[in-house]
């Protein structure tokens, strides 16, 4: 048995019997941990009201080597989300974030940059309805891109010509970028006006530059449909089978 100490953003809470907790928490170094909090529904309860949904804590727990659930015996609170998570729609995108991130982040696979991305989306505190888009596509693509599912965008597929910032390629099913020089399939359409722009920006800059570039939001929206048949594909089954897409809709 071990004792554990690293940082977590919570993802998942569920209540059981007796006033235990298991929670559900995304690490940047033992991946997603499943944890038992015993007593968290009492009053004056050790854990205080760290471990709510999307809060950011510092979490020590007990792992025993073949259990899947570990033993949470503290929790501190890094930054509260609770009240951001008030407003409907700030919840549905960050419930949507978890469902993600527990649908395409394998078990026991720790990945860093995962979490400081995901971090990061969620530290923006309240956004507009524009905002919410952008940070969706901002998280879908990193996303993506860290599970593999994203090919490269910046060169067409075929002839490997590199794009111009202001050229429209056409898209091909699994997003495959086209030049207009090359043969495509009948179904391409071409890239939504302001696709490079979305994609450079995402990659380069942490999501509060994102969002400080305004000019993207419609863009940002265009390139999230693109991204649904990929998303679709990551997942090996329908988007609508998420919950959070399943019981609020997809955020438009
Ligand atoms: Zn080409």
């Amino acid at each position: 048995m071990s004792l554990i100490e690293t940082e977590g953003i919570v993802l998942k809470c569920h209540d059981l019997a007796e006033a235990d907790r298991v929670v559900v928490v995304l690490t940047p170094d033992h991946g997603i941990v499943r944890a038992v909090a015993k007593g968290v529904k009492r009053l004056k309860s050790r854990y205080g009201s760290s471990l709510g949904p999307f809060n950011h804590v510092r979490l020590t727990y007990f792992q025993k080597e073949e259990r899947e659930l570990v033993s949470l015996q503290e929790c501190e609170l890094l930054r509260s989300n609770f009240q951001v998570a008030a407003e409907p729609q700030m919840l549905q995108l960050y419930s949507y974030l978890a469902d993600l991130l527990l649908a395409l982040v394998p078990p026991n696979d720790p990945n860093a940059l995962v979490f400081r991305m995901t971090k990061a989306c969620m530290a923006s505190g309240k956004l507009n309805e524009c905002e919410i888009g952008l940070i969706k596509t901002y998280f879908e693509i990193w996303l993506l891109r860290l599970s593999g599912y994203l090919i490269e965008w910046r060169k067409c597929y075929k002839c490997e010509r590199e794009f111009y910032p202001d050229e429209r390629p056409y898209v091909e099913a699994g997003l495959r970028f086209v030049c207009s020089a090359c043969p495509k399939r009948t179904l391409a359409e071409f890239a939504p006006d302001g696709w490079y722009k979305v994609f450079h920006n995402v990659e380069k800059l942490p999501p509060t530059d994102v969002l400080a570039i305004s000019d993207e939001l419609n863009a940002a929206k265009e390139v999230s449909q693109l991204l649904v048949p990929v998303i679709e594909r990551a997942l090996d089954r329908s988007i609508t089978t998420l919950r959070s897409v399943a019981v609020d809709g997809l955020i438009r």
